[in-house]
């Protein structure tokens, strides 16, 4: 198939050449995405296809994202690709989770199985793979979260040189510990999200720098795999609704153009419908799907919410999502942040576990169902997009009655399970524990 770049804006539709050095588009300012002439084959000869590849030993195969190569083909050589073995998550049952909903079933697909805990790991195999291909020998994101994580780990194992770049005073510390221990050169920078990114637009083209923000069309392209492994894992049965935390939207966007281009290519025969979580101190997508008319799109000056993976007041991604989301018939919903919190609590005890973002499924989900909008019988995957261990802190707050919501808001520890102090007296202990 021939791959190339094209304008997102269908008033616009401008194309470049798959090969071409642009995140937004030259003529319009609009999105980018990848799109591909043709088809990339017979389904059911893929669908066996990407199953026997379970059984390589071939790094690619091993991949979770590469395994489904066909279905991104914006590479033309196989040695650019640079694989921590991402992908590969499993799809978990979670029933306590699933009554805690009021739901008959809910299934996790879990991306904090990820080589650096989240699903951005997905989508950097991409974008460090294109990187690679470019020639480029340093690359760059602003963000104090998963991205830098993850861009730093995947620029080292490719021998590219990671640059992270962070607004002051706005550090997420297990994230920013990761990209320094993956050999992110950490830049803290006295000015907001974004001015800095301004900034780091301007150093690239004058340095030769290849930009992994959000907006990078193949990072969006390496995380349609989440959604095709699951539909994998699920034999190709579509489910009734797939539900994801927002943030900057990439994630929708990616989920949502993967499901219309399977069913495109006859993959499947019906999209799920999707439903986007928001934290509510930092909503502005649900805000806009709110309103009336849908004029400009709300901005939130200051997010707020302790899910710090989507506190993001200006989702670059909107005008992806709003496609994502009326094409599939999908809602947004907004929690919480002692919903979120709760919500995560009962995941972890389903022995599963998840950063706050990806609780905020479980939170919507609850109320999407309690408002009659899903189906109690209806089946539905939530994708736990960070793993448990990126905000411990988060969780010991929580479980000890100390945590605390942006605005001195009291967070109760409703499923809290505080360690307990006891002397050293063995009867004293048996008699507490019955
Ligand atoms: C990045 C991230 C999100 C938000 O995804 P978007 O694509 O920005 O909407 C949610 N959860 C986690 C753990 C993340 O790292
Ligand atoms: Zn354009």
């Amino acid at each position: 198939m021939h791959a190339y770049l094209a304008c997102f804006q269908p008033e616009c539709g401008a194309t470049y050449d798959i090969t071409q050095v642009i995140y937004t588009c030259p003529r319009c300012g609009g999105l980018l995405e990848a799109r591909y002439d043709g088809s990339p084959g017979e389904p059911w000869t893929l669908k066996q296809v990407f199953r026997e590849r379970r059984m390589s030993n071939l790094p690619i195969d091993q991949s979770g994202v590469w395994r489904y190569r066909e279905l991104f083909p914006f590479l033309d050589n196989a040695a650019h690709i640079v694989t921590l073995r991402e992908g590969q998550t499993p799809l978990l049952d979670a029933p306590r989770a699933a009554s805690y909903a009021g739901l008959h079933r809910f299934t996790v697909k879990h991306q904090g199985y990820n080589p650096t805990g989240s699903f951005k790991d997905n989508g950097m195999t991409c974008g460090a793979s294109q990187a690679v291909r470019l020639g480029m020998k340093r690359v760059a994101c602003v963000s104090t979260g998963n991205t830098s994580a993850s861009m730093a780990a995947y620029a080292s194992a490719a021998g590219l040189q990671p640059l992270v770049f962070i607004p002051n005073g706005n550090i997420a510390f297990g994230k920013l510990a990761q990209a320094l221990e993956y050999g992110g050169q950490t830049l803290q920078v006295e000015a907001n999200f974004d001015q800095i990114l301004a900034l780091v637009r301007r150093l690239a083209e004058r340095l030769g720098i290849y930009l992994l923000n959000s907006v990078n069309p193949f990072r969006i392209e390496g995380q349609k795999s989440i959604v095709i492994e699951m539909l994998d894992q699920l034999d190709w049965r579509v489910p009734d609704w797939i539900v994801l935390p927002g943030g900057n939207l990439g994630n929708t966007s990616a989920i949502g153009k993967a499901l219309r281009e399977l069913l495109a290519w006859g993959f499947i025969d019906r999209l799920p419908r999707l439903a986007v979580v928001q934290a509510e101190g930092s909503a502005p997508f649900w805000q806009f799907m709110q309103s009336e008319h849908r004029g400009s799109f709300p901005v939130v000056e200051h997010p707020e919410t302790l899910a710090t993976a989507i506190k993001i007041g200006d989702p670059v991604s909107w005008p992806k999502a709003l496609k994502e989301i009326t094409d599939s018939g999908g809602v947004v919903e907004r929690a919480t942040e002692q919903e979120i919190a709760d919500a995560k609590a009962q995941i972890g005890l389903c022995g599963i576990g998840c950063e706050p973002a990806s609780a905020a499924t479980l939170a919507g989900a609850r109320k999407l169902v309690a408002a009659g909008v899903i189906d109690p019988g209806a089946e539905v995957v939530a994708i736990l997009t960070g793993n448990v261990m990126k905000d411990p802190d988060y969780i010991y707050r929580y479980h000890t009655g100390q945590l605390v919501a942006p605005g001195q808001v009291a967070i109760q520890a409703t499923f809290g399970n505080p360690p307990v102090v006891v002397p050293n007296d063995e009867d004293r202990i048996a008699a507490l524990l019955g």
